[in-house]
């Protein structure tokens, strides 16, 4: 019964809050920042909480906040044993908005593209509603603003390094992404593994260039490089365990030379992605060898240079099908989909090497509407009535993540 209750009462101020969360959406969709520059943003959320009468933690990896909401119907100290961490990041990325909205970014060349701007305005919704609940739920609601999603090395790992897991220690963690490729009105859940580490890759390939009609007199790296970006393929279709995702792509290579003209060197540049972080080191090791070696090999040398990025990001199988299953009894079970693998790269994923996490998605896709262009383009653009249901149906899966502590 009191379930009942809290779920009716989450929904009501849910509808009540929806007009403010979308105005919040577009004011900061407006006045977008680039990730690690989220000053404004940062302020202007502040601002918020404290209007809530939350007072945040400031200046968290330079540009985060973290807020602690405590349920009040324990023994009224703080609980550190039933803690839910909930995560939204801040950051646009370098895109010129082409949507002609009335909300559309005031700022030259900077987008909120990946909808961050959906994320941060439904926490401080969640903000809202749980603070008005605090007396009717026993436990800690962590509400974790994160800067530099989009920017190695990502905001979520600078939070970790600055204590945001401890001090309360989040028992699991949740965050939530739009999904333009999902109805407005569903969200979305997949157990285990769901996206992919990202590494960068970076090789130069040297030989010795000149004349191409004298190749014995040269050492090609145009064709030590061919041999390299063939090879690297059969790491992946050998050595990858089978079960294992993986994707190696190539986007660029250069061989800056003419029809008669074999340059010196050649640079490529590529991505690994996989969910598996033994078969991640040692997919790595194995590229690296066989690179220098075929290199060496045929007179040249290759230097093979590694940016690491995000971690894989796995949904923790018990919390999912337990967040999913109240998902649908706050959306039905129809509103609720399985996700497919993704193979991009989410820094969310940091949270959760450490702690039981869940990563789900918000549909914010409306065909009729033309609401259908992916992330990162300059024509993104959400379904704002799936912001209700992002501030809504988060603070409900908090609050039943708590009782269940
Ligand atoms: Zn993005
Ligand atoms: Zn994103």
């Amino acid at each position: 019964m009191a379930q009942i209750i809290m779920l009716e009462s989450i929904k009501s101020l849910a509808r009540q809050y929806a007009a403010d969360i979308v105005q919040t959406r577009r004011h900061l969709h407006a006045h977008p920042e680039l990730s690690f520059h989220e000053r404004n943003t940062a302020r202007f959320v502040a601002d918020q909480l404290k209007a809530i009468g939350i007072t945040p933690q400031e200046g968290v990896a330079d540009t985060g906040l973290v807020a602690i909401i405590e349920g009040k119907t324990g023994n009224g100290s703080l609980s550190t044993s039933k803690v839910v961490g909930l995560r939204a990041d801040m950051d646009a990325l370098p895109i010129h908005e082409a949507n002609n909205v009335p909300y559309k970014s005031t700022v030259d060349g900077v987008m909120h593209a990946c909808g961050h701007d959906a994320h941060t305005a439904s926490l401080l919704g969640v903000a809202r509603i749980l603070h008005v609940l605090r007396d009717q739920f026993d436990g800690t609601v962590k509400l974790v603003f994160q800067p530099g999603e989009e920017k190695a090395p990502g905001g979520a790992s600078l939070m970790i390094k600055e204590g945001v897991l401890e001090n309360p220690a989040p028992v699991s963690m949740l965050g939530q992404h739009v999904a333009p490729n999902i109805p407005v009105g569903k969200i979305g859940f997949r157990e285990g593994m769901y996206m992919a580490s990202t590494d960068e890759l970076y090789l130069t390939v040297r030989g010795k260039g000149g004349h191409a009609a004298m190749p014995d007199n040269l050492v090609d790296p145009v064709l030590i490089a061919s041999h390299i970006i063939v090879a690297l393929q059969q790491v992946i279709s050998r050595n990858r365990p089978p079960a294992s995702p993986s994707v190696l792509s190539f986007g660029r290579f250069i061989a800056d030379g003419v029809t008669n003209v074999i340059p010196n060197e050649v640079n490529i540049e590529g991505t690994f992605r996989c969910m598996n972080e033994e078969w991640r080191a040692e997919g790595k090791r194995r590229m690296v060898k066989l690179a220098e070696g075929i290199a060496e090999a045929m007179g040249g040398s290759c230097e093979f240079r590694i940016v690491h990025g995000y971690p894989y990001l796995k949904n923790h199988p018990e919390l999912t099908r337990r967040v999913r299953a109240q998902a649908v009894e706050y959306m039905g079970a129809e509103n609720v989909v399985d996700l497919d693998l993704w193979m991009a790269g989410e820094d969310f994923a940091f949270y959760s090497q450490v702690v039981d996490s869940c990563f789900y998605r918000l549909g914010t896709r409306n065909e009729a509407r033309g609401i259908v262009s992916g992330v990162h383009t300059p024509t993104f653009d959400i379904d704002e009535a799936a912001l209700e249901t992002g501030a809504g149906l988060m603070s409900w899966l908090a609050v039943q993540e708590l009782q269940l502590m």
